[in-house]
């Protein structure tokens, strides 16, 4: 009697210690993230009228005009000849804007008229010879949903589709597409209004300078109207998850690119943990499979949930262990492992958009040739720490070689790496991500890679002409086609030397 007693006590004890263990470890996770969904208020602020801004919210400039572009080519055209036309008399900067994206003020030209190209999104399907026509202004998200329901996709975008394809083809844009050049290589030809008003088709057969210098041009040679672009045909992939050491995923990276043709999009994420900075890596690697319907393009699922997860990891060591177990260790359990790509490439950057006042995201990417990329990893280990870097994000993704732009940073085949950094939005937060920047932009070249232009201008004139060596050449042909300097932007004007 007196021993089962004992026993019940002990097995009483033992339920309630596991009990208070189960829910100690669900506790934290959970107040994690009510405290992460708590937090997370939406302090985007209003600019002042005659203000404009970028993605980066550290470029907030007073601008003359913005103009919108209206819907109809031939309005579109007419008064955009006029507006140049007025810009020249008065002597004013012309900046040409997208979505806005770019960090460091390439839609801006203080005191200048801002032609803001959304409103010009219109689009045809040649279905049969994958073939989109489709006017600058429009975004991705736009376009996907489009092309879907026509069994069509986006041939090459970046990861997420806030994006619109001006923008996209002015910096010459890449993404998860496999082993595939940059955006470039899927332009079949475009219309470009110069700065005299005067419009041009331009094809790898007809103007190709021009295709060649506004295919990642950053607005600076003309006004891209409309484009023929490749489409490919929408797809059915399958998911297949590798969790591995980082020297590992490097060799998984070589074997996809020797396996080919059934490897549509591949999506690897690094572990930012501090205490395991880049020693482990998520590798998505997404399968054609050419039986089976392609399901149906729904809204992105789990949304709250993954911004919660996402926007915690900024707030120290435990978010980014929560968010890296939940990759790892929950996810797969969650994820379906069919999806279509249109799917997989319809998610707008609203999922993990810094909203606060006080901080803002910063992105940075490099690309390092294949046998590189090691040390560049080993040096970043230092770096990062050494800046009290706080990063949000890195994934890894293989570019192919870019035989179409003139500033081109795909030279060769490249890997490259994209960094979000959270930083405090002040001009001293600013200046220390400068000065980490410089460094990581030095560590790059010194093995023989560059940096990507879209973000904040912080590396140095020196250091942006050592990694792209036709610059000069790229900026005296544009005062050839522009020798009024009508179109202008603060990257141009920071880099330029005449
Ligand atoms: C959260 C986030 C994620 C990103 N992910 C990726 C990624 O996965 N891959 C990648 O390659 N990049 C990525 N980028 C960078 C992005 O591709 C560029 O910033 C791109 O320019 C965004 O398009 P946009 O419409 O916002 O362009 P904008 O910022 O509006 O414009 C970009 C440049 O193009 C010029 N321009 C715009 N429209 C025209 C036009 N019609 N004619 C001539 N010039 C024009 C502008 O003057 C400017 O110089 C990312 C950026 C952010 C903020």
């Amino acid at each position: 009697m007196g021993g089962s007693g004992t026993r019940r006590r002990w097995i009483r004890l033992a339920a309630g210690a596991g009990l208070l263990i189960a829910a100690l470890a669900l506790g934290r996770p959970a107040a994690h993230l009510v405290r992460s969904w708590w937090t997370d208020t939406n302090e985007l602020e209003e600019l002042p009228a005659g203000f404009v801004d970028d993605a980066s919210r550290m470029n907030a400039t007073r601008v003359t005009e913005i103009w919108n572009v209206p819907p109809e080519t031939e309005a579109a055209e007419r008064q955009l000849a006029q507006l140049l036309q007025r810009a020249r008399e008065n002597g004013l900067g012309v900046s040409i804007a997208g979505a806005r994206h770019t960090m460091g003020g390439h839609t801006i030209s203080p005191d200048g008229i801002v032609i803001n190209m959304l409103p010009f999104n219109r689009m045809e399907l040649d279905e049969d010879a994958y073939i989109l026509h489709v006017q600058a202004g429009a975004k991705w998200s736009q376009i996907i949903p489009y092309l879907d329901v026509r069994g069509r996709s986006v041939a090459v975008m970046q990861s997420n589709n806030s994006f619109t394809v001006g923008g996209s083809l002015s910096v010459n844009c890449h993404g998860w597409q496999y082993g595939r050049p940059p955006i470039a290589s899927t332009v079949r030809s475009f219309r470009l209004m110069r700065a005299d008003g005067t419009i041009v088709r331009c094809s790898r057969r007809e103007n190709e300078d021009l295709f060649s210098l506004a295919l990642g041009g950053y607005g600076l040679f003309g006004i891209i109207l409309d484009v023929e672009l490749v489409v490919v045909a929408n797809e059915r992939l399958r998911l297949e998850q590798h969790v591995v050491p980082v020297h590992r995923a490097l060799v998984i990276f070589d074997q996809l690119a020797r396996e080919g043709p059934d490897v549509s999009l591949v999506y690897a994420r690094l572990n930012i943990v501090p205490d395991e900075l880049f020693s482990a890596v998520i590798i998505n690697v997404f399968r054609r499979e050419a039986e089976g319907d392609i399901p149906e393009l729904s809204d992105p699922g789990l949304v709250a949930l993954r911004r919660a997860v996402f926007r915690g990891s900024a707030e120290g060591e435990y978010g980014k262990e929560l968010r890296w177990a939940a990759e790892t260790k929950l996810q797969p359990h969650l994820l379906k492992k069919v999806f279509s790509r249109n799917q997989l490439l319809n998610e707008g950057v609203e999922i993990f958009q810094n909203r606060s006042a006080e901080s803002t995201d910063t992105l940075h990417e490099y690309f390092v040739p294949r046998t590189r990329i090691a040390q560049f990893l080993v040096a970043l280990r230092r770096i990062v720490p050494a800046h009290d870097g706080n990063l949000l994000n890195v994934t890894m993704r293989s570019v192919d070689t870019d035989a179409d732009t003139f500033l081109r940073y795909a030279d060769r085949h490249m890997l490259a790496l994209v960094m979000l950094f959270q930083q405090p939005r002040t001009a001293a937060g600013d200046d220390a991500m400068e000065a980490m920047t410089q460094e990581i932009v030095e560590t790059a070249l010194s093995l023989d890679g560059r940096y990507y232009l879209p973000y904040r201008l912080h590396a140095t004139a020196e250091q942006f002409h050592r990694a792209y060596p036709q610059a000069r050449d790229f900026f005296d042909r544009k005062r050839r086609f522009d020798p009024d300097e009508i179109f202008r932007n603060r990257f141009y004007e920071k880099y330029t030397l005449k």
